[in-house]
């Protein structure tokens, strides 16, 4: 538990640094030049000013980067947006389980693959797909922390990095904002529901600010 250093690669080499908690599972702006590699590596240096009020950047201009964390140098995609000067998320590893417990892709006409929440359209970005669910959403146990291996449960099926595939052409790009910068709703579609994401949804609550 506590701070370690991320590690976030730009696509023209550049890195930066941060800050990543394991109390709440997420990177924390702002990001720094600089790392420290004495005792436990530490990001250092004027911390690089960044704006959250700022507009957000066009899906285009959006960049996507590679984080890794240690201590176990996990390793995901993720924004960074350049009018804000921030990274935008996924903020933790985990966020591929959090995505295959709610959501499914499905298919437009045009072969564009839209999230689906509970794996039903409408897409979030508002687009109602009609084809095949292609197989992502895994509901609980997926999302639920299993206490003794300090993990998610071992039949989780393996949980894709989709934010790697932003670049993809067959990926809708404001699904994946959407997904990123949307709070997730209260409602649930099960009666009585033992709330699936707990830690997940503070976590996002956290990222949002
Ligand atoms: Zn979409």
């Amino acid at each position: 538990m506590g701070t370690w250093l991320a590690t976030i690669r730009f696509p023209d080499g550049t890195e930066r640094y941060a800050d990543y908690s394991t109390v709440v599972e997420s990177t924390y702006n702002p990001l720094y030049p600089e790392v420290r590699r004495e005792g436990r590596d530490k990001a250092v240096g004027e911390p690089l000013p960044y704006d959250r009020d700022a507009p957000l950047s066009s899906p285009g201009e959006m960049v996507l980067v590679t984080v890794t964390q240690q201590p176990d140098d996990d390793v995901w995609r993720a924004l960074y947006c350049p009018s804000r000067a921030m990274l935008v998320g996924p903020l933790s590893d985990f966020y591929r389980y959090a995505l295959q417990e709610d959501y499914d892709l499905i298919r437009d006409d045009g072969g564009v693959r839209h999230l689906c929440r509970w794996a039903d359209p409408p897409a979030i970005c508002g687009a109602a797909p009609t084809g095949e669910r292609l197989g992502l959403h895994f509901p609980s146990p997926g999302m639920h922390w299993n206490e003794e291996t300090d993990g998610p449960y071992p039949t989780s099926p393996p949980a894709p990095d989709l934010f790697a595939e932003w670049n993809a052409p067959d990926i809708c790009r404001p699904c994946l904002l959407a997904w990123l910068l949307t709070p997730e709703p209260i409602t649930s579609p099960d009666p009585l529901p033992e709330p699936p994401s707990t830690w997940w949804t503070r976590a996002k609550r956290a990222w949002l600010g």
